[in-house]
């Protein structure tokens, strides 16, 4: 047998470095206040932007996706599980993004598994972000392109990649960067990407997972935002953050999107989403696509907390979205500020190496639109207080 022991020795250098994850359990649903380990805490770590993980029209079209079609696919939806409500889905997103064609996968981290690889051989070459998600990291280890990595948001320091990759001999040169960077908020600059892009003849693909249902008109994202319709190639987005669900979805040409069925993993192999899952996705593209009312909600909310908490001294980082970090730098501090927050009646955790690089622990805050005003100002209270008494404002 192999000795556990070994791996009971990392966990133990983890918790002494402050960088064990503690897993609570929801003894609640997904909103914004939870009942956590007995206790009632608010909700500032969820990515329920919008507050649709209890939304009771969602629960509705769940109901009836379960009562007309049953509860699982049956088939990867290549051979026989395909449903109609799949399509339709698609179809509806599409229209949404305003994007030819949508491919719906399990999960955003299986997007990036299912677009990058068939898109890329070992002539290619792929240009990365250096934070970019771990979901683009490993979907990039799956192909044998050549990988370059640029410096964070340096699109000059992109355009020195590309020419190396060009001078490399590379046929396609494939660009991925997040859209939304998660545990920072700030944005990739699109517009400058696209640009280089453009001149150097590579392909552009934005993960967008943050930015879905929160930047853009009615939360259509990313390349919305920036008015960039028709001049990105790839949109990856996620229906598990901001559309309240589970899923993830490649948006685009529907030459790509008609490839990608021949030859996306995830999608040849591994079964797709439920009727119930499907059927509340196109409740929720209907329910974003019909008003902004809460996307406005959440950005109004977001620069309330941000603002509040800068007054009080606080680093809160770089952030353009409603990803608010709490800059605490030291893990230890980082997660005793979490643990007092707990104490208090706030969930928010605490994050660190490998999540963010070393030395740069935070809290990272999520704002969604299901917070009142008062929740607002009970945690932006705890936070003055707890920040005093840790040293961390004055
Ligand atoms: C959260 C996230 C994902 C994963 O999305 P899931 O649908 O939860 O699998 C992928 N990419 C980025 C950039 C993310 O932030």
């Amino acid at each position: 047998m192999f000795d556990f022991d070994v791996l009971k020795d990392e966990m133990r250098e983890l918790e002494e470095k402050g960088l064990l994850v503690k897993i609570r359990t929801l003894e609640s649903p997904q909103g914004a206040w939870l009942n956590v380990d007995g206790r009632k805490v608010l909700n500032m770590c969820s990515n329920n932007y919008l507050g649709l993980c209890f939304d009771e029209e969602l629960k509705q079209a769940a109901i009836e996706g379960i009562k007309k079609w049953g509860v699982g696919p049956g088939a990867v939806r290549s051979i026989a599980g395909t449903l109609d409500l799949h399509n339709e889905l698609e179809r509806e997103l599409a229209q949404f993004k305003k994007v030819e064609a949508t491919l719906v996968v399990q999960s955003g981290f299986n997007a990036n598994q299912a677009v990058i690889g068939p898109i890329v051989s070992e002539e290619d070459a792929i240009l990365s972000d250096e934070l970019n998600h771990a979901s683009i990291i490993d979907g990039v280890r799956l192909t044998k392109a050549k990988r370059y990595v640029w410096k964070h948001k340096d699109v000059a320091d992109l355009e020195e990649q590309l020419k190396a990759a060009k001078a490399d001999g590379a046929r396609r040169m494939l660009i991925i960067t997040d859209g939304v960077f998660s545990m920072d908020g700030d944005l990739a600059p699109l517009p400058e990407i696209v640009e280089k892009a453009e001149k150097y003849g590579a392909i552009v693909m934005v993960d967008d997972a943050h930015g879905e249902g929160v930047l853009g008109s009615n939360g259509r994202g990313i390349v919305d935002h920036f008015h960039l319709h028709g001049k990105v190639d790839i949109e990856v987005g996620t229906l598990s953050k901001a559309f309240g669900l589970v899923g993830g979805f490649i948006a685009g040409k529907k030459a790509l999107i008609d490839y990608l069925k021949q030859k996306a993993r995830p999608f040849l192999f591994s079964s797709s989403l439920s009727p119930a899952e499907t059927a509340a996705a196109i409740a929720a593209v209907r329910k974003l696509s019909s008003s902004d009312e809460l996307v406005k909600t959440l950005w109004n909310n977001a620069e309330y907390f941000k603002e509040r908490l800068k007054s009080l001294g606080f680093d809160t980082g770089h952030s353009e979205t409603p990803i608010t970090p709490v800059m605490l730098y030291d893990a230890k501090l980082s997660s005793s500020f979490s643990k007092r927050l707990f104490e208090e009646g706030i969930f928010a955790s605490s994050i660190g190496f490998p999540t963010v690089p070393r030395g740069k622990a935070r809290l990272r805050i999520m704002i969604s639109a299901a917070h009142s005003r008062k929740d607002l100002d009970f945690a932006i209270s705890k936070f003055e207080m707890i920040g005093k008494e840790l040293g961390v404002i004055k």
